[in-house]
């Protein structure tokens, strides 16, 4: 083609998805996050749309950037003074192409329709890059479960899957955890659900405990699987975990074990996080006390130093990228990573950061980490590995057996490599060699979009 006619093409990408950009604006007003994620997948996809006109004359953006389905419902519950409480549930079934709609349910008081639907597009994509047959899906409620009994929890999960059961299954829809839902909400949901349908579906959850049918390593598999996906890129610029400060935040279950698998790798992990602050412990962080704190008694992060009075807490959990370290992961929320948090973390020359949450880096953050070459490893592949093996968890559930955990890992650790080596291939194929936020977007959105055009426009 000659130099005029590709800038001429480009031009009308540019138009084109620029159009459809506003669009997604001006039909879902004041929804930021939700904005944030599509722009942030647009911005990588020029040069595939250049390439592959077909992908505009089918609409795919266009259809892909509008969820195939949005249930929004009613959660009442009675707390434990008898007092009727209301709150909001979703589901958005956001693509169904490559399988069943697959992603966590968050029950959070942030949660709205933004937040479930930049969580349920960026699922499209994810799921597409672990090579597993899942389509992209999210839900939730805004519902906190600080400081609720366990009966409230029951109470509140029993409604909420009342609801939500009319719309899930197997082959259809299968929901899982996120932030403020473990296994104790998913055995509540399954349990609820078992009732409610009178059979013994045991595909429908993910995240189950062992003997519901969970798998074995599905909790430890997003903090490793981030930790095995930044472990490859490092190592491809001769780096490592072996000797490196590590500060981690959050300190729920993606934290933790990540916390975990970079100390096994010979990091040393000086900090964690919760939404109050965060601790600071130079020789290194006492992985068997948070756990304690966060998994069995619900503590906030502070009552690490009344253990350990060596350690230092300091609220305001931002704080915690002002720590200089060789590797960061960010593990807790979206937005918690802003631009001046980036230029502190470089400026104390961070190597390499990997994101086990959910677009916890800012656009701004993420722009300055790839122009300062910090190796850059973006949530939609760092943290996949959760996903995975709850993907790994429906096949075993399929053929009525159970992997052992060394086989479950190992397989988690392949799909990470092959997710590592997806996006630098995309990312090379397509012009942006190294940029593995771009490569992460083509590769996950190109399988997507040939099965769309495959489909037929439905
Ligand atoms: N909530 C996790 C995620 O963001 C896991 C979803 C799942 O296991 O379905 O990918």
């Amino acid at each position: 083609m000659k130099t005029i006619e590709r800038v001429e093409q480009a031009q009308d990408v540019l138009a084109y998805v620029d159009g459809v950009y506003q669009t997604v604006k001006d039909r879902n007003p004041n929804e930021s996050e939700f904005h944030q994620a599509v722009k942030e997948v647009f911005d990588s996809l020029m040069p595939v749309l250049e390439k592959n006109p077909v992908y505009m004359k089918q609409g795919i953006l266009e259809r892909i950037v509008e969820p195939e389905r949005i249930i929004s419902f009613r959660v009442p519950w009675v707390d434990d003074q008898g007092n009727v409480k209301v709150n909001r549930g979703f589901r958005v079934q956001y693509n169904s192409a490559i399988g069943p709609y697959k992603g966590g349910l968050r029950f959070h008081p942030s949660v709205n329709a933004s937040i479930i639907k930049f969580l349920g597009f960026e699922q499209i994509f994810k799921n597409s890059l672990t090579g597993q047959p899942i389509g992209g899906g999210k839900g939730g409620a805004d519902f906190d479960p600080k400081g609720k009994s366990d009966m409230e929890i029951m109470r509140f999960t029993q409604s909420f899957m009342t609801e939500l059961s009319q719309h899930i299954g197997a082959d259809v829809d299968v929901p899982a955890g996120d932030i403020g839902v473990g296994a104790r909400e998913i055995g509540y949901m399954f349990g609820q659900y078992k009732k409610m349908r009178g059979g013994y579906e045991a595909g429908v959850l993910t995240g189950k405990s062992i003997d519901s049918g969970g798998s074995l390593a599905r909790k430890e598999a997003t903090g490793y699987g981030t930790v095995y996906f930044v472990e490859e890129m490092m190592k491809e610029k001769g780096k490592s975990f072996e000797g490196s400060t590590v500060t981690v935040s959050g300190s729920g279950n993606v934290s933790i074990y990540a916390m975990e698998k970079a100390m096994e790798l010979g990091a040393k992990v000086v900090a964690c996080s919760d939404s109050a602050g965060y601790i600071y412990d130079k020789d290194g962080i006492n992985l068997a006390t948070v756990k304690q704190l966060k998994e069995v008694e619900s503590k906030r992060i502070s009552e690490y130093v009344t253990i350990h009075p060596e350690a230092h807490y300091f609220e305001d959990c931002a704080g915690i990228w002002s720590i200089p370290c060789d590797i960061a992961l960010p593990c807790a929320t979206q937005n918690e990573l802003d631009e001046m948090a980036a230029k502190i973390l470089v400026a104390n020359g961070v190597v390499a950061v990997g994101e086990g949450a959910n677009m916890p880096s800012t656009h701004a953050a993420v722009q300055m980490f790839l122009n300062s070459d910090v190796l850059f490893a973006p949530g939609k592949a760092a943290n996949a590995g959760g996903v995975s093996v709850s993907a790994l968890e429906m096949a075993q559930n399929s053929a009525r057996l159970a992997w052992s955990f060394e086989e479950v890992d190992a397989k988690l650790h392949d799909i990470m490599k092959n997710i590592y080596r997806n996006s630098m291939k995309a990312a090379e194929e397509y012009d942006a060699p190294g940029n593995l936020v771009v490569g992460a977007n083509i590769a996950g959105f190109i399988k997507v979009a040939d099965t769309m055009v495959m489909q037929g426009v439905i």
